[in-house]
């Protein structure tokens, strides 16, 4: 039985978790990657078999509101953006919630302003040693309102085993990124590490492995992105790589094998093991699976895609990488995005900035349906998504009601292909919403 947690209601989508459930119970295993159809007449709309919150995400917001409904009166900091999600991080600011720093380290409001009587909440990102420290000196309790997620401390704790080891770590991640700057600060302690942020570096180290690159090179270019015991001619051959959980998984795996297969080379397969520790067990399942359902939901076809998240979230951001190679795809961060029926919002990521497209929306046409594939990050409130879906057929002129029996006639579909044997259950939504 998946672990529950108590999130604000306003973060929930009746319809979508009614969906998500009832896929779940139809596919305990989660084998089934397929999406979920609705045909609604002129469009069709495809949503991935996961997106949205995670369990980090969700553990961290029940904890950060427990500590804003446990200390009435009392100053609550949090160490900076709690999850990339602006509509979530804005409440936690409506009911008094400080930032102290940016999501890029900058400090919002001085540390020494802190003291043991205020409430500090570490995000799901974790926080460096030096925090942990700093604020443990000031006499702040680290450990009540502490949201790291598990699985950030799980590659935390491989990544000192490997280092008792003797092995150095990689890790794939954005240097800037909060998550990557603790993994560094905690994993360095033990070992020596690494900072890369794609295929293209390991490739460059893997020439130095096989020695066809100079110390000089790689000073030059990893630059404040290793740490003080690391020596490149030794450290980079005994390896173990891990990564920032929201990366995207399969490049990940690419970047392990570049590496190892650059070792094995060097080494040979009798003694790969010696210089390549496999860590591909740290790898994040919810961002693996989000990452995969998008794979099969693209594979699915589509026509336009839509993928909601904040604009700074890093998942989210590999979530519209995957869908740009496929179809039109827009990054919007909620339905305000979508100004008309005509121009769209959103964030481009090759030039980093927010655009406006118009036409965004296929002509319709009478031989099929415009497909809409939609997917959302791991930091974003099913609610939101649904405000999404709730404006695009505002836009188009669909009743809403449409949609409600959309998902109902999609679940039992699925119930037919699943033959599970789960009976079926009358919607709460369709006796709950009028008709057109
Ligand atoms: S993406 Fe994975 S590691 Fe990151 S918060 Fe979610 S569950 Fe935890």
């Amino acid at each position: 039985m998946p672990r529950t947690f108590c999130i604000p209601e306003r973060y929930s989508s009746d319809l979508l978790g009614y969906l998500k459930q009832r896929r779940g119970e139809l596919d305990p295993r989660k084998k089934d990657k397929s999406p979920t159809v609705l045909p609604l007449g002129e469009l069709t709309l495809k949503f991935a078999r996961h997106f949205g919150f995670c369990f980090g995400v969700e553990n961290a917001i029940e904890i950060a509101y427990r500590a804003v409904s446990e200390n009435p009166g009392k100053r609550i900091f949090l160490l900076s953006e709690m999850i990339h999600n602006p509509h979530v991080n804005d409440d936690l600011r409506s009911r008094g919630v400080e930032f102290l720093f940016t999501t890029y380290g900058e400090e919002c409001i001085p540390l020494e302003e802190v003291t043991a009587n205020d409430v500090v909440i570490i995000p799901a990102f974790g926080t460096t040693r030096e925090m942990f420290q700093k604020l443990e000196e000031k006499g702040v309790d680290i450990v009540r309102y502490n949201t790291t997620c598990p699985f950030v401390e799980k590659v935390w704790k491989r990544g000192a085993q490997l280092g008792a080891k003797g092995f150095a770590i990689i890790i794939h991640g954005k240097a800037r990124h909060e998550e990557t700057r603790a993994t560094f600060s905690h994993i360095s302690k033990n070992a020596p590490s690494l900072i890369i942020a794609d295929t293209e570096e390991a490739h460059w180290l893997s020439r130095f492995i096989r020695g066809q690159e100079t110390l000089s090179a790689f000073h030059e270019k990893f630059s404040g992105r290793f740490s003080e015991s690391f020596v490149p001619e030794r450290d980079l051959l005994r390896l173990g790589v891990v990564n920032q959980t929201t990366m995207l998984a399969s490049e990940t795996r690419d970047i392990s094998r570049i590496l190892r297969d650059a070792l094995l080379e060097r080494f040979g397969e009798s003694s790969i093991q010696e210089h390549f520790s496999d860590t591909r067990d740290t790898l994040c399942y919810a961002t693996s699976e989000n990452q995969e359902a998008t794979q099969a939901l693209i594979q699915s076809g589509g026509d336009v895609s839509l993928v909601v998240g904040g604009y700074n979230s890093s998942n989210t951001s590999h979530l519209v990488e995957l869908c740009e190679e496929h179809f039109p795809s827009y990054f919007v961060k909620g339905p305000e995005d979508l100004l008309s029926v005509d121009t769209i919002r959103h964030l481009s990521l090759d030039r980093w900035e927010l655009s406006e497209s118009s036409p965004w929306f296929p002509e319709p046409s009478s031989y099929r349906p415009v497909e809409v594939v939609i997917t959302s990050g791991a930091s974003c409130p099913d609610a939101l998504v649904q405000a999404v879906v709730q404006r695009l057929l505002e836009l188009r002129k669909i009743p809403f009601q449409r949609f409600v029996e959309g998902v109902e006639r999609s679940l039992q579909q699925l119930e037919r292909v699943h033959d599970s044997g789960v009976p079926s259950v009358p919607s709460p939504f369709l006796t709950q919403i009028g008709g057109e």
